[in-house]
């Protein structure tokens, strides 16, 4: 038999502790009922209000998302619209350019050339560039179009082909580079980019600008990189996809604000490397470094000197420049005759036999070349005629 349960008496004396039935069960009093049912309200309402707030954060951040997406969608309309505006200006300043007969423009914009500072440095430091000590002159200039011209934005780059239509004289064995057969280009260009920054300032508003062409101390090449035309071949002659190397560089640095284009990044060399075994003065020391000291065009114009013996054998018949590593390119198999007559050649180069310019005289020399506007007039009728000797000394 089990024993009796022990009686339990309520602990009256406690006040938390609830009462209990003569039952034993547990029920509250009627005080601690309604605290109960205001503590259960009261935790309904912190529901209803953490509900009601979540809403309204939804609400309030769907607001915030629609105006961002307006702002976003207004911003892409501007810039649809401003690059609708930019490409109108550039097609009208192209159609002008093209009217004048350049057969390329791009448009860089007109920042420090930083990648270019340690080439031309070392360029410079190797003495690549011989007696040509202009090139070491206004070295941050080159760098920057701003000091050039104040408060420049902008770098116009405009490419005219001078390949010519026709030749020397048939049977001729002294040789002119192309690019001097006609008028001299300096001249010819400068009149264009003249030309041509009058039409900008006519398509796209009032600017201040400087025009040039092998003329002042710009990077002309790389200018023309930057503002996507095309690249720097390995023989240092800058290429234009499917229009080859025979070109003119020009350029206008304007305070105008113009939007650039996508610079030129794709190597169009390659593996090939004509020019460098082709060069007959291994002036080509490396891809696209150029020793100007062995060069042919810096022997025969820019050394004012005769030309020194270890190259006197190597000259190859060229007279004034070369174009030996240019005729070797395939990008000129895409060469095309230019237009511009005063490119075409002078009667000098167009007609004179071996013997005529063998005899020419300083007469001759002043009448046909100089008063003609040939660039053959920028050297000395000294430095001419120890040129003529020099390639009748390569033939032998
Ligand atoms: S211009 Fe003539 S000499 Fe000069 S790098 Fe070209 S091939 Fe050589
Ligand atoms: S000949 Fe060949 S390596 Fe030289 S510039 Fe032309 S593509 Fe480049």
């Amino acid at each position: 038999m089990s024993p009796p349960a022990p009686h339990i008496h309520p602990q009256r004396d406690d006040p938390d502790q609830p009462a209990r039935s003569r039952s034993g069960a547990n029920r509250p009093s009627r005080a601690a009922g309604r605290e109960q049912t205001a503590g259960q309200a009261q935790a309904d309402n912190r529901v209803k209000a953490a509900v009601r707030k979540q809403a309204t954060d939804r609400e309030q951040a769907a607001d915030r998302e629609r105006a961002t997406g307006r702002e976003q969608a207004a911003d892409r309309e501007r810039a649809a619209g401003q690059a609708q505006a930019d490409n109108r200006v550039k097609a009208a300043i192209r159609e002008q350019a093209a009217a004048l007969g350049f057969d390329a423009l791009g448009i860089a914009r007109a920042e420090t050339l930083e990648n270019h500072q340690p080439l031309l440095s070392a360029y410079l430091e190797k003495g690549h560039h011989g007696k040509m000590g202009y090139m070491a002159r206004h070295f941050d200039k080159r760098l920057d179009p701003r000091l050039l011209l104040k408060g420049a934005r902008s770098v116009i780059v405009a490419a005219h082909n001078y390949y010519p239509a026709v030749g020397q004289a048939e049977g001729t064995s002294y040789r002119i580079a192309r690019y001097a057969y006609g008028q001299d280009y300096h001249r010819v260009i400068k009149d264009k980019l003249h030309k041509l920054a009058q039409a900008v300032e006519e398509i796209a508003g009032k600017h201040t600008c400087r025009v040039f062409t092998d003329s002042a101390p710009v990077l002309e090449k790389a200018w023309a990189e930057w503002a996507g035309l095309g690249k720097t071949g390995k023989n240092t002659c800058f290429i234009i996809p499917r229009k080859g190397s025979y070109l003119f560089l020009g350029e206008i640095i304007t305070t105008m604000d113009l939007a650039p284009d996508e610079a030129f990044e794709k190597d169009l060399c390659g593996h090939c490397r004509r020019c460098m075994d082709a060069c007959p003065t291994q002036a080509i020391t490396d891809a696209g470094q150029l020793d100007a000291r062995r060069c042919l065009s810096y022997l025969t114009i820019e050394l004012k000197d005769r030309i020194p013996d270890e190259f006197r054998a190597k000259s190859r018949g060229w007279v004034f420049g070369c174009d030996i590593c240019q005729e070797v390119c395939p990008h000129n198999r895409f060469a095309a005759p230019s237009n511009e007559k005063a490119f075409r050649p002078i009667t000098a180069v167009a007609e004179w036999t071996d013997k005529e310019w063998e005899e020419m005289d300083r007469e001759r020399f002043n009448r046909h070349i100089r008063k003609a506007g040939s660039p053959l007039g920028r050297i000395t009728y000294d430095k001419m005629m120890d040129n003529i000797r020099c390639a009748a000394e390569s033939r032998r």
